[in-house]
């Protein structure tokens, strides 16, 4: 085949343009999928699975993370316009002020975006993108975590539980951890066909009250963000399993690597 197919023949044109799709996307996600490798290299309790259901996030601990590459290509494709919505949302806040950490997708692995708390337990915190100020000698640090949507009910939805639990996990670690200043943090969710933007406010250091605004205050996850990471520690330190949760989707449940073992309550085997 050559230039002259492509010119004469349309069919031939298309079939080279659903390669080249098809070629982007293996690539950057055969990419993004050695970044997670190096970020699970050690053994640690990772907020994405922590704020999505403990005992995913114990199962996770336990064994070894050789992520399992997506094969199915409409999963790739909405996870690379995830990506995608991502990276254009980097160009827009990197317009603020104020030093904008995670635009390259290094800094996924690095500190502020990606936090680690060295303590019995590793727990490790991600979030998509971390503001830094300078103000009076110090440092603050503003939290974001993007989600994308096609969400129909869009007008009713303010926020799926799991993503708030997964920027609070990193607020806490950050806050009482590691003893950054932390205003506040954003979780924003992007309705992908018309760049509307939704937020949801976690108001820390900062008190912050409006209408029409959703609030949630750091101060009221407090005592769950305590005995959750808690729960997980003992549960991990004494090799127990931790209940299953009655609060997570159907829908996540479906695609979590440990169903089998979680449907038969079985633990781990550890060395
Ligand atoms: S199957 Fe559901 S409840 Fe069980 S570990 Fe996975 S996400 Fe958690």
């Amino acid at each position: 085949m050559s230039i002259k197919d492509l010119i004469y023949d349309p069919e031939y044109f298309l079939e080279t343009l659903e390669q080249s799709c098809s070629d982007e996307i293996t690539q950057y996600m055969d990419a993004r999928t050695e970044e997670w490798k190096a970020r699970g290299k050690d053994k640690a309790i990772r907020s994405s699975s922590l704020g999505t259901c403990i005992r995913q996030s114990y199962y996770g601990y336990f064994s070894d993370r050789e992520s399992t590459p997506i094969e199915d290509m409409f999963a790739r494709k909405r996870m690379y316009m995830g990506f995608v919505n991502e990276e254009t949302q980097a160009k827009i806040l990197g317009r603020m002020d104020g030093h904008l950490h995670g635009v390259e997708s290094i800094e996924q692995n690095q500190f502020p975006v990606h936090i680690r708390v060295e303590e019995d337990v590793v727990c490790t915190a991600t979030t998509d993108f971390v503001h830094e100020y300078d103000y009076k000698d110090k440092k603050y640090y503003v939290p974001m975590e993007l989600k994308s949507t096609e969400l129909w009910k869009w007008n009713e939805f303010k926020y799926h539980p799991y993503h708030l639990k997964q920027i609070l996990l990193w607020m806490y670690y950050a806050k009482e951890k590691l003893n950054l200043n932390v205003p506040y943090g954003v979780l924003m969710y992007t309705k992908r066909s018309t760049m509307e933007n939704k937020y949801v406010i976690i108001s820390c250091d900062t008190r912050f009250e409006k209408m029409s605004r959703e609030v949630q205050k750091y101060d009221y996850w407090k005592p769950w963000l305590d005995n959750h990471v808690s729960v997980i520690k003992s549960s991990i330190n004494n090799n127990s399993l931790p209940e299953r949760p009655t609060d997570v989707p159907q829908y996540l449940c479906k695609g979590c690597t440990y169903l089998d073992l979680c449907n038969r309550n079985a633990n781990v085997e550890t060395k």
